[in-house]
C-alpha cells in the first residue's frame, strides 16, 4: 500500500534521515518498506521553527515509492512537415520548443545572445569593466533572463497551466529533484547554465535547431499572416507559425513591431529599487532568533506587500543569500536586479522593492500610445545612468535615511560588483514612486521589527519587473489579435512574470499552434 503521512518536525530532524526515519515509522503505524519526502515547507510563524513534511510510504505488497516524475520521451522531429520559428531562447522559447517537439513539430530557436558559456564570460567582463554588451548580458543569451538569476520557481499563476510539468522537465534536464518537493523551490545561477545546455541538446538531438548570435529584426507578414522572420543579416527563415518570446528587455523588438504595424498596448508594471540587507539580519527577524538561522535552516526569505496612496508597494523577486547585479541590456541605462547561487550562501539578502504604476500615472507620457510606460521607464533608466556619470556604478542610500529624506554619510559594504556611490534616491525617483516607497518601508518596519534600518541600502534602479507593453492575443487561441500565425509568448508579450509562468506560456503557445495546424490538416 502507498500512502502519504504528514509530519511536523524540527529543522534538524527534517535534515537528518537517521533522525527522521523513526518518526516516519511511528506515524505510519505499520511496517514500512520504503519512504520518501514528497512535500516540504518551513513554518516560521512562531519562535520554534517547524518543518512541515509530507512523506510517502510503501508498505505491505508495495516495496518501493516511485521516483518523483516521469521523464518525457521526446520524438525525432527532423522530418516533421511543420516548422515553428521561436524567437528567443528564454524559458518561454525553450519550453515552447520542447513542447513543439513533444507534439511532433520542428522548432528553430533563434537567439540574439550567445550560448551560456560565452555569455558567462561576457557577464564577467561586464562586472569587471562596468560596460554592458547590448547583445550579451544578464537579459540576453541562452536561457534568457532566467539563467543568471536566483532561479526561484515559485509561481502563483497556477490557473494558466501546470507548474509541475515545468519542474519535471527541469529535473529531466539536470535540476535537483528537491525542486519537486520544496514549497518555494529554487535552482541557483551556478546550476541553471548546465540545465539550459541540456535543454538545447534535447532540441538538437530531436532534430530541432538552436541558432545563437542571430537577431530577428522583422516578421515577414503577408495578407495578415506571418510567413517567417528576417534576421539582422537579412536572412529569411520561413515558418508555419512564429512564437515571439523575446522577453521584456528587447525594446527594439517592440519598436520594429510597431513600424511593421503590429498592434500592441501600454501595460502597467512596478518600479523602484533593490533593497539589500545583511542576510544575518533577515534570518534574525524571520526566524525570531538573535542567533540567526543556525545550522539547519535555509537563508530566510521575506515577502511584504502594502498599499500606499492607492498603489501596491511590495517586495519582488527576493534573493536570500544573493547578490545585486547590473541587469540592463542597453548602453546607457542603469538597471539592477538580484541573483543567487544554489547554496544561497552570500552574506546579503536583496529584493526588489517596487511601486505599482499604471498607464495614466505619468501625464507627460500620455501621448506615447503603446509606448507610454516603456518610454517612461527607459527615460528613468537613462536618468539613473547619467546621474552616475554615464556609468553603471549605481546610486545608493541607506534605508532609514531614504525614509527620513537625509543624506547617507557613507555606505556599508555591498554585493553589487560595479560599485556604489552615496546618492539621494528620494530625489532621484519620481515622487509618485519615492513617496509611496517611503510609506511602504514604514509599514514593513512596523510589521517586522528591525527591517527598517540603516544597515540596509537602496540601490537603483529596479525597473524590469514585468513588461511595459502587451502584445494582445486571443484568449482561446493565444494567436495575435490581428496577425495570423503569430504567437506572442512569455514575459515580453505581457503574459508571464517569472521563469515558470514564462515556460508554461511558451508550452501553451506550442499547444495552440498544434491545435491550429492539425485542424487545418484534417
Ligand atoms: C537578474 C534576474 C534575476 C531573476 N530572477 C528570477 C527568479 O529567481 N525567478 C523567476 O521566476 N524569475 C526571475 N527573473 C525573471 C525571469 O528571468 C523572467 O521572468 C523570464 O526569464 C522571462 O522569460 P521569457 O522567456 O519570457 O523572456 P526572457 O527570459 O527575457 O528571454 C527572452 C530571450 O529572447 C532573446 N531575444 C530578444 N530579442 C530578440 C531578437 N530580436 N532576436 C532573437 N532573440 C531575441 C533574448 O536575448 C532572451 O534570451 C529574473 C530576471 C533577472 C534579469
Amino acid at each position: 500500500m502507498i500512502k502519504d503521512i504528514s509530519l511536523r518536525v524540527s529543522p534538524e530532524i527534517a535534515a537528518t534521515p537517521e533522525l527522521l526515519a523513526p518518526k516516519v515509522y511511528g506515524a505510519a503505524g505499520c511496517k514500512v518498506n520504503d519512504w520518501k519526502i514528497v512535500k516540504r515547507s518551513v513554518d516560521a510563524r512562531k519562535r520554534d521553527i517547524i518543518i512541515n513534511l509530507t512523506v510517502r510510504v510503501a508498505s505491505g505488497n508495495d516495496q518501493k515509492v516511485s521516483s518523483g516524475y516521469n521523464p518525457v520521451d521526446f520524438p525525432d522531429v527532423a522530418d516533421s512537415k511543420q516548422t515553428i520559428v521561436i524567437v528567443g531562447a528564454g524559458p518561454a522559447g525553450l519550453f515552447g520548443a520542447l513542447e513543439c517537439i513533444r507534439l511532433g513539430m520542428r522548432p528553430i530557436v533563434i537567439e540574439r545572445g550567445k550560448d551560456v558559456d560565452a555569455r558567462r564570460l561576457d557577464i564577467a567582463t561586464l562586472n569587471r569593466e562596468k560596460k554592458i554588451d547590448p547583445e550579451s548580458n544578464y537579459c540576453f543569451g541562452e536561457g534568457g533572463a532566467g539563467t543568471f538569476s536566483d532561479g526561484k520557481l515559485y509561481t502563483r499563476s497556477k490557473k494558466r497551466g501546470n507548474p509541475t510539468e515545468v519542474l519535471s522537465l527541469l529535473v529531466q534536464h539536470g535540476a535537483d529533484e528537491n525542486i519537486l518537493i520544496d514549497s518555494h523551490p529554487h535552482i541557483g545561477s551556478d546550476r541553471l547554465p548546465g540545465i539550459m545546455k541540456s535543454i538545447r541538446q534535447t532540441i538538437i538531438n530531436c532534430g530541432g535547431e538552436v541558432r545563437f548570435e542571430t537577431r530577428v529584426d522583422h516578421l515577414l507578414i503577408e495578407d495578415g499572416k506571418v510567413r517567417g522572420v528576417e534576421t539582422s543579416e537579412g536572412d529569411r527563415i520561413m515558418a508555419d507559425a512564429v512564437i515571439l518570446a523575446t522577453g521584456h528587455s528587447a525594446r527594439d523588438v517592440y519598436r520594429n513591431l510597431s513600424r511593421d504595424g503590429v498592434k500592441m498596448e501600454a501595460k502597467g508594471l512596478a518600479v523602484g529599487v533593490r533593497l539589500e540587507h545583511p542576510q544575518r539580519l533577515i534570518d534574525q527577524i524571520q526566524y525570531h532568533n538573535p542567533a540567526g538561522r543556525g545550522r539547519w535552516l535555509p537563508a530566510a526569505e521575506y515577502n511584504f506587500v502594502t498599499q500606499a496612496d492607492g498603489r501596491g508597494v511590495y517586495s519582488f523577486c527576493m534573493c536570500p543569500g544573493g547578490v545585486v547585479v547590473a541587469a540592463g541590456s542597453g548602453l546607457e541605462e542603469l538597471v539592477v536586479n538580484g541573483m543567487s547561487a544554489s547554496a544561497r550562501s552570500s552574506i546579503w539578502a536583496n529584493s526588489g522593492m517596487v511601486v505599482e504604476i499604471r498607464p495614466g500615472d505619468f501625464p507627460e507620457y500620455a501621448d506615447r500610445g503603446e509606448f507610454e510606460m516603456l518610454d517612461m521607464i527607459e527615460d528613468l533608466e537613462k536618468k539613473f545612468y547619467k546621474e552616475s556619470n554615464d556609468s553603471i556604478v549605481a546610486p545608493a542610500q541607506r534605508m532609514k535615511d531614504f525614509v527620513d529624506g537625509k543624506d547617507s554619510k557613507n555606505l556599508p559594504p555591498s554585493s553589487y560588483l560595479p560599485g556604489l556611490y552615496e546618492s539621494r534616491m528620494d530625489r532621484l525617483l519620481p515622487p509618485f514612486i519615492g513617496s509611496r516607497l517611503q510609506k511602504g518601508f514604514q509599514d514593513f518596519g512596523r510589521k517586522a521589527k528591525g527591517f527598517l534600518t540603516n544597515e540596509a541600502i537602496l540601490i537603483g534602479l529596479e525597473s524590469r519587473t514585468s513588461s511595459p507593453v502587451r502584445i494582445p492575443r486571443d484568449k482561446e487561441t493565444l494567436c495575435h489579435v490581428e496577425v495570423e500565425g503569430l504567437y506572442p509568448a512569455g514575459e515580453g508579450a505581457g503574459y508571464a512574470g517569472g521563469i515558470v509562468s514564462a515556460a508554461i506560456d511558451g508550452m501553451r503557445c506550442a499547444q495552440s499552434i498544434n491545435n491550429k495546424l492539425n485542424s487545418l490538416i484534417v
